[in-house]
């Protein structure tokens, strides 16, 4: 990770209510009290459960973050939640352009927006780059992970780069129990740091991997130079299972 600190960060996706929420943070910090020195941990619970958690998790090294957020300060958007309302709710971050969210039409230039609106507000983009299994057969995944990466970053400014974090999320490894192999993302995430380096320190780029990550395949993963941590869905709904792949970048 070469001086990097590493990041696990767990997406609850659309799970959870507040007492649910409550009761998975009084399990976490049973379980971890503190987490291993040097490590970072990001728990994104659905806008719902944020002040909940923020709540639960207050005193814990443990930050909030939200799975989503709108490039618009405020005005009729209906159904939409701006950086400053979840950053009123304890999150400090955001996950953005995550491929479930793609998938119902936001564009990299949405997600652009995005973030830029979360840099405005004091929040920490967690940014989702991915391709399809299509992309990734048909010989294009670097070219489609630049182009979206490009797209991304073309709005932080140099000073911030310490500010975002990537996701390298193959889209056929989310929620398939089909994690790309360690030597894969090792790969690809190289591959995109490399193509990030004209504009930014790409050495400071925080880059993670997400997909299907578990307690007993986090290890292998987190060990290769290039990966500063992991993006978990599932196993990240269980604060046993959360805790274990904790553990495992420590
Ligand atoms: C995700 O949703 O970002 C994710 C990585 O999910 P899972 O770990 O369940 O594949």
């Amino acid at each position: 990770m070469q001086g990097r600190r590493p990041l696990i960060a767990g997406n609850w996706k659309m799970h959870k209510t507040p007492a649910e929420a409550r009761e998975w943070c009084a399990g976490f910090r049973d379980r971890l009290p503190a987490v291993p020195p040097g490590v970072d941990v990001a728990v994104c619970p659905p806008f719902t459960a944020l002040e909940a958690v923020s709540a639960a998790l207050r005193g814990h090294p443990a930050w909030v973050a939200a799975q989503t957020i709108s490039d618009q300060p405020s005005g009729p958007h209906t159904g939409e939640v701006s950086a400053s309302m979840v950053f009123g709710c304890g999150a400090r971050g955001s996950i953005l352009g995550h491929s479930e969210r793609r998938a119902m039409g936001e564009t990299d230039a949405m997600v652009a927006s995005r973030v830029r609106a979360a840099l405005d507000a004091g929040l920490r983009p967690i940014i989702c780059i991915g391709e399809s299994l299509d992309e990734r057969e048909g010989g294009v995944t670097s070219e489609i992970l630049a182009d979206q990466l490009m797209v991304a970053i073309g709005v932080v400014r140099a000073n911030e780069v310490d500010r975002i974090v990537i996701a390298y999320e193959p889209i056929w490894a989310i929620g398939t129990g089909r994690m790309a192999t360690p030597e894969m993302a090792q790969e690809t995430i190289a591959a995109m740091r490399a193509s990030a380096a004209p504009h930014l320190d790409a050495n400071r780029l925080r880059i993670l991997y997400g997909g299907s990550v578990t307690p007993a395949s986090a290890r292998e993963l987190l060990v290769a130079p290039d990966i500063d941590g992991a993006l978990v869905g599932g196993a990240s709904l269980d604060p046993e299972s959360f805790a274990m792949i904790i553990e495992a970048a420590g």
